[in-house]
């Protein structure tokens, strides 16, 4: 049975297939969870008619694959970005089911597989309506500190099995969360003192907290710059070409078109790009750039 767990190709796999129907999931919760609707009942339904789907035309990829990217109900054609968001959810389950087969760590690959899933939510949800609901953040900043309780190897505290291990690695949860909220609140206030408008929404503050529930307070610094060097990188160029435009048009017409910058440009899909590039690739050579743990240092 442990040598199952152990085959890399068996758990890169299985990591995909879950991964997949978990990203199919992820598209009926992007399409209710904005319209404030439950994401349990009724089952899947056609995003364009609203009619039931029965289950055989609802298997991740392949039906899109097979019915040439329609709907067989009323030949909507589906959105590319349900398809990408299965094979999104599909890679970041297959990393972190691989990476369980390496280290053998099932707290690791847990929540890898869960902040993944919820930072792929927040990005479709955040990009098409701008807001990220509480249900992802807070809910997300709760389950972080639970999993952190629940697996202190989260934090680096795996040698720690007794019940030290796990109240440390708890507080250093909620320290991540109050440590990441608390500084970018005070950037939010401190942005809207100087342009004289709102420039962060209260969902990336809490998106943050829950960053830093799964994360620590270390990646919670990296992800404000790297989100904001990100951002600009996108919306730099998207500005130009937008002031451009209406330079040639010469009338601004649109109020909002006006003050473009910060209102219309979600932040949250930059936070959670960030933390996923944190996770996967940056965190090895960015921790030891930080104290680990100024608090509890000895006890490490
Ligand atoms: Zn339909």
């Amino acid at each position: 049975m442990i040598s199952l767990f152990q085959n890399e190709w068996l758990m890169l796999i299985t990591g995909l297939v879950v991964g997949s129907i978990f990203g199919s999931f992820l598209n009926v919760c992007a399409h209710r969870i904005p319209k404030g609707k439950s994401i349990i009942s009724p089952r899947s339904l056609c995003p364009n008619c609203d009619q039931p789907i029965p289950w055989i035309n609802n298997i991740p990829f392949f039906t899109w694959f097979f019915q040439r990217g329609r709907a067989r109900c009323c030949d909507f054609k589906i959105p590319i970005r349900y398809i990408a968001m299965e094979i999104s959810s599909a890679i970041v389950f297959g990393y972190f089911f691989y990476q369980f087969s390496l280290h053998n760590d099932l707290g690791l690959t847990l929540s890898g597989c869960l902040l993944g899933w919820i930072l792929l939510a927040v990005i479709v949800i955040d990009a098409e309506n701008m807001i990220i609901p509480d249900r992802l953040s807070m809910g997300g900043a709760l389950a972080g500190v639970i999993f952190s309780i629940l697996f202190p190897s989260i934090h680096g505290y795996g040698m720690l099995l007794v019940p030290e291990g796990r109240i440390i690695s708890g507080l250093e949860s909620v320290l991540g969360l109050l440590i990441g909220s608390s500084l970018l609140f005070w950037i939010g206030v401190s942005a809207e003192k100087i342009l004289g408008r709102e420039a962060l929404g209260m969902g990336d503050i809490k998106l943050l907290g829950c960053i830093g529930a799964f994360c620590g307070w270390q990646a919670t610094i990296f992800v404000i710059f790297g989100g904001a060097f990100l951002g600009s990188l996108v919306s730099i160029p998207m500005l130009l070409i937008q002031s451009k435009k209406r330079k040639k048009s010469s009338v601004v017409t649109d109020e909002k078109e006006a003050t473009a910058f910060g209102r219309e440009i979600p932040f949250g899909p930059y936070l959670a790009l960030a933390t996923i590039l944190y996770v996967v690739f940056l965190k090895e050579w960015i921790d030891p750039w930080f104290v680990k743990s100024f608090f509890f240092n000895d006890l490490s």
